[in-house]
């Protein structure tokens, strides 16, 4: 299947020709000033202010749905809300055609409209809503409730009447597949979550529920007939932390089973409660793809059932990645279990596709378990074809689950490493290790979901994934053919929950970039608008408010972390234009409130504090702040007993950010020319670098000859600081890949103490530190020290 396909009997003819002008003259109209647009999301295809006046909607209104949506529905109850429970919703035919209703009406070939659209006509006197489908009611119910105001909080806040201007839209989608995943296994969130989940969903028109069900951090689905998955797995130790379920780490995840006396965290979905949601989402025109995870990441079904492994395993992970969370293919009652939880799945989710994960399978204890190796050779899968023979066994598994479900009448999809070891004929494949997986899998004529973690990991941070970058995204590869790119189906976003332990924190992760990538999905690539999403995005925040709905606000744009002064000094901050919210500021180390100073112009400082900022919405709430620190300082002239070089000091433990070292003993100490090394370097001069699990700390003078404004830059794997004269001047912290972040400061001749601080958890490695100054070129910080 492809891109749009419409049901039969409908006719796809574009639009009439006058409409399409009047379409035009419309968007024209609209387009001179985007800050006129109604605030929708996703922005429809095509939309045109009418000359009539607007519909005002009162305690008379009536609404007319026949469609078997919700949307009337959904509709009436917004009304209600907004001026009274006068507002009648009905299903008789003879009610259509009367004054002061809104009218969802089946659509006639000339209407134009697809599958999944509608055709929406506002006058003064009614409202006609156009539709194919129940999908195609649901949409447009969902556009005018955007045009509506919120519901306000208290029904004593209603008014007598509520207007839409008049205009007509005619929308449908772009993709098949919008979705959004989430992760519960990481972190559990109950079903009133997953239904806030599933209103945000359907409010911006996104039809798929990506559930992540099953994972190393818990099993979350009832079995019949394996009840330990649940009763075992599906609840971890606690081990504490700032956060519920404790800090994330895979070498701690432990199942005791019910009567340890340990504190547990995690929980599961009864059969019920996942029958009410798949009703719940069905209601609202999204589907629910289950993700059963196999053959890796399964650690709890393991602990469970440890017969499931392969031979000679043992239960509990060792450190770092290669966890012992994978199924045993060669043993076939792991096939038989497979096999009975797909079909307690299949029973639950009427979804044809069905996911089954398949990523990251660690294949090493395939290779020394007699079972898998077994089924290597009775199944001929030791054959040279450019993989291994335990990428063929997994591929053989892949294969064997995908015609098991063909025969069930659903279909496979799987991340890319489906792929490996080729892939199952009906698969599907779900790209998330960037495009390429997408594009092989769409070039031999086999369905894509597009999901890069370039665009779509809504666990990464703003600062590494914005807004902005997640509009650019176009879920087709520049690289497809027409032809090929009709096999993709669309895209999702994917919310990992080891760091998002709280629903206030999913919230944070999504809103605003769900909201970017439900316009991606459904609307047509050429009316993509940055400046208009940015425009309608500034006056969507106070829906959300009203909605209670947390989202993530910009941190405010420093320079530099620190600057060092004399006597007196000014600080100015960018407030981009457009910005709809306001930066407020504190001077004593607080985080800012709704009641803080308001900044609106530079800063005098003459004495040495710390300048917090923060965005803070009409609510009072406040965005991630940064910091400024002011500190009076004035260089040494000079220091005597100096050589060039830095002293370092080598900490060995396992961070998540760059540790305090005066609390810390040094495993190593020594001398360095240059604090910069690159991946895989395995020394720096005198020290010995561990491959992972360890700090570094540099300490030394950076000499300054002429005075003037000096930049430095500092890149690392995984996180960084640097302090100019105890001052913290760039922060590189947290767990990340490479990142490099500048800084400029104005100094003075004299010698200014550096500090650099790094941490390496897994993965690759490196560190830089560059300056560029007067009379100084860009390149590596060279700093003098006690020898
Ligand atoms: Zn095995």
């Amino acid at each position: 299947m492809g891109r749009q396909t419409a049901p039969e009997g409908v006719t796809i003819n574009d639009m009439t020709l006058a409409a399409t002008c009047l379409v035009a003259a419309g968007l024209a109209l609209f387009a001179r000033d985007s800050s006129s647009l109604p605030a929708l999301f996703p922005y429809p295809q095509r939309m045109t202010p009418l000359e009539d006046s607007p519909f005002a909607a009162s305690q008379g209104t009536l609404v007319f749905d026949s469609s078997g949506s919700l949307g009337g529905q959904l509709l009436a109850e917004r009304l209600r809300a907004l001026v009274g429970e006068g507002v009648r919703l009905s299903g008789e035919r003879a009610d259509a055609d009367r004054d002061q209703v809104i009218a969802f009406l089946p659509a006639l070939p000339q209407h134009g409209v697809r599958y999944e659209g509608y055709r929406l006509t506002i006058g003064n006197r009614r409202i006609e809503v156009r539709y194919v489908d129940p999908a195609g009611a649901l949409h447009a119910a969902q556009t005018l409730i955007q045009l509506l105001p919120p519901a306000p909080s208290n029904p004593r806040q209603r008014t007598s009447r509520v207007e839409i201007p008049a205009m007509e839209i005619a929308d449908w989608p772009r993709f098949s597949w919008r979705g959004m995943h989430l992760d519960v296994s990481r972190h559990f969130f109950p079903v009133e979550d997953i239904k806030r989940y599933l209103d945000s969903l359907a409010l911006h028109k996104m039809n798929v529920f990506h559930w992540h069900l099953t994972d190393d951090g818990g099993w979350r689905m009832q079995s019949d007939r394996y009840p330990k998955l649940t009763e075992v797995g599906a609840w971890r130790v606690d081990t504490g932390g700032q956060w519920p379920g404790g800090n994330w780490n895979y070498s701690e995840l432990r199942f005791p089973g019910p009567n340890s006396g340990k504190k547990l965290y995690g929980g599961y979905y009864t059969k019920e409660q996942i029958r009410d949601i798949v009703k719940y989402a069905a209601d609202r025109n999204i589907t629910v793809v289950p993700e059963i995870e196999m053959p890796g990441h399964s650690l709890p079904a393991l602990v469970a059932y440890p017969k499931l492994g392969c031979e000679g395993v043992e239960p509990y992970p060792e450190p770092g990645f290669n966890r012992t969370n994978n199924f045993c293919p060669g043993k076939d009652e792991t096939l038989e279990f497979l096999e009975a939880i797909l079909d307690e799945t299949l029973d639950l989710f009427p979804s044809k596709f069905i996911h089954i994960g398949a990523d990251e399978v660690w294949k090493g204890f395939w290779q020394k378990c007699p079972k898998c190796q077994e089924r290597i050779r009775t199944e001929g899968l030791a054959v040279n074809n450019g993989h291994s023979p335990e990428e063929n066994l997994q591929s053989w598994l892949v294969r064997r689950v995908e015609s098991y479900l063909w025969r069930k009448g659903r279909r496979l999809v799987g991340w890319d490493e489906i792929l490996e070891g080729g892939l199952a004929p009906g698969a599907t494949v779900m790209s998330w290790r960037g495009i390429a997986g997408g594009i092989a899998a769409a070039k031999a004529g086999q369905d894509v979901v597009m999901s890069p973690t370039s665009h779509c990991y809504f666990d990464y941070s703003y600062e590494t994934t914005p807004v902005r970058h997640v509009y650019s995204w176009d879920p087709v590869p520049a690289d497809l053919s027409p032809e090929e790119a009709k096999h993709v189906l669309g895209g999702q976003a994917n919310v990992w929950t080891e760091w998002i332990p709280t629903w206030e924190r999913v919230e944070t992760m999504i809103f605003p970039r769900m909201l970017a990538t439900a316009e991606v999905l459904w609307t047509e690539k050429s009316a993509l608008d940055w400046n208009s999403f940015e425009s309608r995005l500034a006056r969507y925040f106070p829906r959300l408010d009203a909605m209670g709905i947390a989202y993530h606000m910009p941190k405010p744009t420093i320079a530099a972390g620190a600057v060092l002064f004399d006597d007196v000094t000014r600080v100015e901050i960018d407030v981009p234009e457009g910005m709809p919210f306001l930066l407020r500021f504190t001077s004593d180390g607080s985080l800012p409130t709704g009641d803080s100073r308001l900044y609106d112009g530079p800063i005098e400082v003459r004495e040495s504090s710390v300048l917090t900022f923060s965005y803070v919405n009409s609510q009072g709430k406040a965005g991630d702040p940064a910091r400024i620190e002011c500190k009076k300082y004035l260089p040494e002239k000079e220091v005597r007993g100096l050589a060039e070089g830095w002293s370092a000091r080598l900490f060995a433990g396992r961070w998540s950010s760059v540790p305090a070292f005066e609390e810390l003993s040094p495993s190593a100490s020594g001398r360095a020319l240059s604090v910069s090394f690159a991946d895989p370097a395995s020394s720096l001069e005198s020290l010995t670098l561990p491959r992972e699990n360890f700090a570094l700390e540099f300490a030394g003078f950076f000499r300054v000859e002429s005075p003037g404004v000096y930049t430095f830059s500092l890149g690392s794997d995984d996180g960084s600081v640097l302090w100019i004269a105890g001052a913290k001047l760039i922060d590189n912290d947290g767990l990340h890949g490479y990142l490099e972040k500048s800084a400029s400061v104005a100094l003075k001749p004299g010698y200014y103490p550096l500090r650099v601080g790094m941490f390496q958890a897994g993965g690759a490695r490196s560190l830089s530190l560059n300056v560029e100054g007067p009379g100084l070129a860009k390149g590596q910080v060279k700093a003098w020290s006690r020898p």
